[in-house]
């Protein structure tokens, strides 16, 4: 006989209450990283307990089909069987060495098989640490200043990338934190995604003082702004045409949108790229790797100096190369794909049948949900407020019926290999019913 669960509400349980008005006196905003505080969408958030393949489940004893997936890193699921034990063998055999270890070595040489254009690779602790040392690195290499980067994509909480665009036609960037020294934004230009004509004018103006272009390939952390290969393949171009370096930053969209992550998907091979989440399966990993003419730059074989105590940890290695070697043995790429495809077929039915305004923006196994009239954006400035609006509605509906999505308008969703057909049916009545009650709100008031 089972126990009857309690059953998922759009309010916190009284354990998660409880706990986190604790984590408020002991954190800021009571978490460790801001999106988690549900301030976007209101309430207050669950507190976990633990993960069971594509659920979560609170403190609360209450069961969440999980989109979230730890924010991308858990392609395999939670607690994925392989994953965990080799965790634990990791642990048996020590923590930390701060010295080579095996593990580390094999987990660079899966990464130089599956990433095209990749020879070596140097290990960090996160997608921000990755993003920052491939820009000092790209600096140092072509002895130039300036960094291009794209709004709407994000690339971690570096100085450099922390940057919003100057008004008017004044590129140059000014510091989006509080605490980025104007001086640091400044040497950081900031142009609208999907523009390729402004790309051209800027190298044509500055092209000489440009050390490198970061983008997201896949730019997936303000909604879902796919972008078509001629844009990508522009930014190959004059990058190369002038001396600066493309940096690619597949922090989520490497190992999850094919093996060779965008890159190989576009066919466009970065100087430079950058990996975190997936590549740690959990674990705090990130790296960044290119061909050895611009990886020799760095210490201690060049003047580029970058190290980390943690860094290549062989626990996290292990826990990475566990998750590459399931994905690569399992062909879960194609998996994933059919997946996405029935995902997006199930709500975009379910969009028709409620006649709701929106579109489901998918690629592989990542999809986002744009909840405005028309075709979905593909740059920052396409998305309307508004949307957030119906998002915040929507997120609780979801929630109360059992689905966990991220807590923001503009993250995207994250599908695993753990997931199944009859859970992503079971997410587009959710969503149906959502909708329904989206209605009959919008009637009332
Ligand atoms: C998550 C993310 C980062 C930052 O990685 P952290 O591990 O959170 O520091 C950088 N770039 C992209 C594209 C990301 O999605």
């Amino acid at each position: 006989m089972t126990l009857t669960r309690p059953m998922p509400a759009s309010e916190a349980g009284p354990r998660s209450q409880t706990l986190f008005e604790r984590a408020l006196q002991a954190l800021p905003g009571g978490v460790s990283s801001p999106v988690r505080a549900f301030r976007a969408v209101g309430g207050t958030p669950l507190v976990i307990a633990r993960g069971e393949g594509s659920e979560v489940v609170d403190v609360d004893g209450r069961r969440y089909l999980d989109f979230v997936m730890s924010w991308g890193p858990l392609i395999l699921g939670h607690a994925h069987r392989e994953v965990i034990e080799a965790v634990r063998e990791a642990a048996g055999r020590g923590t930390s060495f701060g010295a080579p270890s095996e593990a580390e070595i094999e987990l660079a040489e899966t990464v130089l098989a599956l990433v095209p254009g990749v020879e070596q690779v140097r290990f960090v602790s996160s997608g921000t640490e990755a993003v920052m040392s491939a820009i000092r690195l790209a600096r140092g290499a072509t002895g130039r200043d300036l960094i291009v980067k794209f709004a709407g994509c994000y690339h971690g909480h570096a100085d450099a990338v922390l940057v919003a665009a100057g008004s008017g036609l004044a590129t140059f960037g000014r510091p989006s934190s509080a605490g980025v020294p104007p001086a640091s934004a400044g040497q950081t230009i900031v142009l609208p995604l999907a523009d390729a004509q402004r790309v051209e004018d800027l190298f044509a103006r500055e092209g000489s003082r440009i050390a490198a272009i970061v983008i997201e390939p896949l730019p997936a952390n303000h909604g879902l702004l796919v972008q078509t290969p001629e844009f990508l393949s522009t930014l190959r171009r004059v990058t190369h045409a002038h001396g600066a370096l493309l940096v690619f930053d597949e922090v989520i969209s490497g190992f999850r949108v094919a093996p060779g992550g965008a890159a190989q998907r576009y066919g466009i091979t970065p100087d430079l790229a950058c990996f975190g989440k997936i590549i740690g399966g959990g674990m705090p990993v990130g790296a960044f790797a290119g061909p050895r003419e611009i990886m020799r730059h760095l210490a201690p074989e060049g003047a580029v100096y970058q190290a980390g105590t943690l860094s290549g940890n062989p626990i996290a290695m292990s826990a990475g190369l566990a998750t590459l070697r399931v994905l690569q043995r399992e062909n879960a790429w194609q998996r994933l794909e059919q997946l996405g495809a029935r995902l997006e077929e199930r709500l975009r039915e379910v969009f028709r049948e409620a006649s709701a305004e929106g579109e489901v923006v998918r690629f592989a196994s990542l999809f986002w949900l744009s909840l405005q009239p028309g075709a979905a954006p593909v740059a920052a400035e396409g998305i309307e407020p508004r949307a957030a609006d119906r998002y915040r509605f929507l997120f609780r509906q979801l929630l109360g019926r059992g689905i966990q999505l991220a807590p923001s308008a503009y993250e995207v969703g994250f599908l695993a290999l753990t997931h199944d057909e009859a859970q992503i049916d079971r997410f587009a009545s959710a969503l149906s019913g959502a909708l329904v009650a989206e209605r009959a709100d919008g009637v009332r008031s």
